[in-house]
């Protein structure tokens, strides 16, 4: 079948977090968050352009790369959606606690949307529509970031998926277009660590992603926000009313 993408063929860009020189989190195995961060990249950045998407990655190719300078690259690349590439961990006192009985009780993904970003909507329907994606493919999202303590307490945007709002995110507050981040898993665990080191998880979760991406490709942005008429089959895009962004609300049942 010939990706339904092709005749709009529109430009994501894929944000691989962190640079060389600030690597982020720490894996089980003392891998930096980076290199899960760029290997996953790559493997997303297949699966989408063989989904009929234009791709643009955005990392660090040696100078380092800036928060900065992220969203002015994806602008530049005409980018109509934005998906940072993360990997997780967890707060401190349970990193000491890692090698302990119980000290690894976190692992899954986790979305994050910001409701500061230009098209709010836009990036809690994306967000929604990856979640669901993933967990049809077995993934499972992991709740530590609500979790009512410091450097945590996220409020949900939908539990059920996996969906947290973080307001403040730089890449995803000032994208001008929809954006998430997406944490792919957590490192600090060891059998996740292992896993999303492995090419072939790599592989099912980007086409995880993928699959949820196409459900959220934006309608193509013709001249003066085209009128209403179906001249093209809407397909899945996902367009929530204003008021499903309130917290809480749940569009699928575990
Ligand atoms: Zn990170």
């Amino acid at each position: 079948m010939v990706a339904s993408g092709a005749a709009l063929a529109q430009v994501v860009a894929i944000d691989v977090g962190h640079d060389a020189a600030h690597p982020g989190a720490m894996g089980a195995y003392g891998q930096p968050e980076f290199e899960y961060n760029r290997a996953l990249a790559g493997v997303v950045d297949a699966q989408l352009r063989r989904a009929g998407w234009i791709t643009t990655r955005i990392q660090d190719t040696g100078a380092g790369m800036p928060l900065e300078a992220r969203v002015p690259r994806a602008v530049a690349a005409g980018a109509a959606l934005l998906v940072s590439i993360h990997h997780d961990s967890v707060q401190p006192r349970y990193l000491e606690s890692a090698q302990r009985e119980g000290g690894e009780r976190f692992r899954g993904y986790s979305l994050f949307v910001s409701r500061q970003n230009a098209q709010p909507e836009a990036s809690l329907a994306c967000a929604r529509a990856v979640g669901a994606a993933l967990q049809g493919a077995g993934f499972v999202p992991t709740t530590h970031h609500a979790e009512p303590i410091e450097g945590e307490n996220r409020p949900w945007a939908d539990a059920a998926l996996g969906v947290y709002f973080y307001d403040g995110l730089r890449v995803l507050r000032t994208a001008p277009m929809p954006a998430l981040l997406v944490e792919a898993g957590v490192i600090a665990h060891r059998d996740e660590a292992r896993a999303a080191a492995h090419p072939a998880y790599q592989e099912r979760f980007a086409a995880a992603l993928a699959r949820g991406l196409d459900a959220c490709r934006p309608p193509p942005q013709n001249p003066p926000q085209a009128s209403e008429s179906p001249k093209r089959a809407p397909g899945n895009h996902l367009r929530p009313a204003a008021s499903e962004l309130a917290r809480g609300s749940t569009a699928l049942q575990p």
